[in-house]
C-alpha cells in the first residue's frame, strides 16, 4: 500500500484537480495539516464564523497509516462539504443535498449513524418518485 503522506501542495494540487474536474473551479480556500494523532477522523471541514474562513483540516499521522486512495477519498468528502457551504447550500453529512452530491461526485457517506439513515432514505426516496 503506498502511503497517503501527500505534502500540503500536493493536497492543495489534488483538491484543485478535483473541485476543477467536478465542478469547474478551482479550491479556493485553505487546507491545514496538523501533526496530531487522530484515531476517530480522517478530515474534517471547518467554517469559522469570526473569520469567515473555510478550512479542510488532515492530519500527518492519520495520513501517514493510510492510503493515497483513502486520503484523497477523504478530501473529496471534505470538498463536497466545502462546495456546498461556498454556495449556501445545506451540507451537513445528513442533508439530502449533501448526500446528492456525493453520490454524484463518488465521494464516500460519513459512517455516522445520522448519515447512514439519511442516506438510507434518501435512496428509497429516490426508487419511488
Ligand atoms: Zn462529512
Amino acid at each position: 500500500m503506498e502511503s497517503g503522506n501527500f505534502t500540503l501542495n500536493e493536497l492543495y494540487k489534488s483538491a484543485n484537480d478535483m473541485c476543477l474536474k467536478h465542478w469547474g473551479v478551482e479550491y479556493s480556500d485553505q487546507i491545514e495539516l496538523v501533526h496530531t494523532n487522530w484515531s476517530v477522523q480522517n478530515a474534517v471541514f471547518i467554517y469559522d464564523r469570526g473569520t469567515g474562513e473555510r478550512i479542510i483540516r488532515m492530519s500527518t499521522k492519520r495520513n501517514a497509516i493510510r492510503s493515497k486512495e483513502g486520503v484523497l477519498q477523504s478530501l473529496l468528502h471534505e470538498l463536497v462539504h466545502w462546495r456546498l457551504h461556498l454556495q449556501g447550500l445545506p451540507c451537513r453529512d445528513e442533508d439530502p443535498e449533501f448526500i446528492e452530491e456525493c453520490i454524484n461526485v463518488g465521494a464516500n457517506i460519513s459512517l455516522a449513524k445520522k448519515a447512514q439513515l439519511a442516506f438510507e432514505q434518501f435512496m428509497l426516496e429516490r426508487k419511488t418518485t
